[in-house]
């Protein structure tokens, strides 16, 4: 609020936040909601990072995208994709300029928090059955009983065949799910620590009671196994060659009276994957730089593995395409930009002492830039620099994208990783960025549909930038 006698001084060096509803037209209102639509899509169908990778195929080669092989030659404006075994991605459109200039990259994850089943999952108990599981990534196990699971992944058979699995989220489908103890006798669990309330070795998936109809042992197991084989084609042992998992049976669903956000599982990261794959399938020119939108896998257990960003299945992509143009791979990573497109946490006012206020993201307060992120001292952080945020402010306020800086709570209290500082440690300028998330990594997150859209708005900005200098 402007003072009469601070001849707009205030105005003028202070900074001031805005909510975002407050910054944008009646017609990106009308965008926002369109983008929300195709979001909400993905989400649905994207449950495990297989899916989400398969939905991406599809929607590039449906844009002109295709598989990039090893050799081709490439030009301006050529769109291909390397497929890393099903379960990464990264898609790219050739700029105008060498790619000794250097490449503008945005990098999300596809894999999400979630109940993998052990190699040998089934079992029977009190003529029931079960599923052993074993859990993926960061969860407060408590929020997983008790809710509705659906089953999603991939049998390999013997035969190298594969055999994708999905049930629980079609009309009719049954679902899953792990029981908890009735309040009436839950004295003892109730004095439990929250973290200790519900075990790792406790996550066992309810998935059937009637018995074979025979005189035998363990007669519901064979039950349930005669359904899968039936269904599947499966046979017991199948379940070791497999990557099978529970995952929330949630559909995606608008929050809210005035419906501005959206409840689902799995918005970390595939808000962000979503954002950056929408952004390239929507350049209309041909880019100055070259464009390129990963879709990484293993991000919530460290990025390892060879689908993780730790691989070097990147380079393998990337050295490709810059043999092509006899260009040396350190040196377009040495000139390269890469925002880091992964979720924040938005400040919760249920849990405002978890936060800290003026650093931490808020809904609909616009994309979440985190110039570092790391825990208790930005320990493991590839902190981005001054200048890389300074190009953020100059390109994202040009192009009207809503943003702010957001951290991870207050100092002390924890802190998180992303991609960042792989990509920072293969010599990429990188910086975080992306959607502020509400319940993060519980069964069921919130995120606000006008971040998600400007989250991709942020992306598209950088994509079509030529004239990046830190
Ligand atoms: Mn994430
Ligand atoms: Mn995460």
């Amino acid at each position: 609020m402007a003072n009469e006698k601070d001849n707009g001084l205030r105005e003028e060096l202070f900074s001031a936040k805005k909510n975002g509803y407050d910054r944008i037209s009646v017609e990106e209102r009308v965008q926002i909601e369109e983008y929300s639509k195709g979001y909400i899509d993905f989400l649905n169908k994207a449950r495990m990072e297989r899916e989400a990778v398969r939905y991406a195929v599809d929607l590039a080669e449906k844009q002109g995208f295709r598989e990039y092989v090893a050799g081709e030659a490439l030009q301006p404006g050529s769109k291909v994709y390397f497929n890393n075994r099903g379960k990464s991605l990264v898609l790219a459109v050739i700029g105008e300029r060498s790619l000794e200039e250097g490449c503008v990259i945005a990098g999300a994850h596809v894999d999400s928090p979630r109940l993998d089943l052990k190699q040998h999952p089934l079992y029977e108990s009190e003529e029931m059955a079960f599923f052993r599981t074993h859990y993926y990534g960061g969860i407060k196990k408590y929020q997983w009983v008790a809710i509705p699971l659906a089953l999603h992944g991939t049998v390999a058979l013997k035969s190298g065949e594969l055999v994708h699995v999905a049930i629980g989220h079609e009309p009719g489908d049954p679902k899953f799910v792990i029981t908890d103890l009735l309040p009436h006798l839950a004295q003892d669990q109730m004095k439990k620590t929250m973290s200790e309330g519900i075990t790792g070795e406790g996550l066992n998936v309810l998935i059937g009671s009637v018995p074979y109809d025979d005189d035998g042992s363990d007669r519901v197991r064979l039950a349930i196994m005669s359904i899968l084989h039936d269904q599947y084609g499966i046979r017991e042992e199948d379940f070791m060659s497999a990557e099978l998992a529970a995952v929330p049976a949630f559909p995606v669903d608008e929050i809210g009276f005035d419906r501005s956000l959206i409840g689902g599982y799995g918005h970390d990261d595939r808000v962000c994957a979503y954002a950056e794959l929408k952004a390239l399938l929507d350049l209309k020119e041909v880019p100055a730089r070259t464009c390129v939108c990963i879709l990484a896998d293993k991000e919530e257990t460290g990025s390892d593995g060879v689908t993780g960003m730790q691989s070097a299945a990147f380079e393998y992509f990337m050295a490709d395409l810059c043999k092509g143009q006899n260009v040396d791979l350190r040196h377009c990573f040495a000139r390269s930009f890469c925002l880091s497109a992964d979720v924040t946490a938005a400040f919760d006012p249920l849990y405002p002492d978890a936060f800290e206020k003026s650093n931490d993201a808020r809904i609909n307060y616009g994309m979440g830039i985190c110039k570092f992120t790391g825990a208790r001292g930005k320990s493991g952080t590839s902190d981005a620099s001054a200048e890389i945020v300074a190009y953020l402010r100059r390109t994202f306020d040009r192009e009207n994208v809503v943003w702010q800086l957001s951290e991870m709570g207050k100092v002390d209290k924890g802190g998180g990783g992303t991609i960042a500082k792989y990509m920072a440690n293969r010599n990429i300028d990188t910086i975080d960025a992306g959607v502020p998330v509400l319940s993060m990594h519980a069964p069921y997150e919130v995120v606000s549909k006008f971040d998600c859209y400007m989250t991709y708005k942020g992306v598209l900005a950088l994509y079509t930038d030529s004239d990046y200098r830190f």
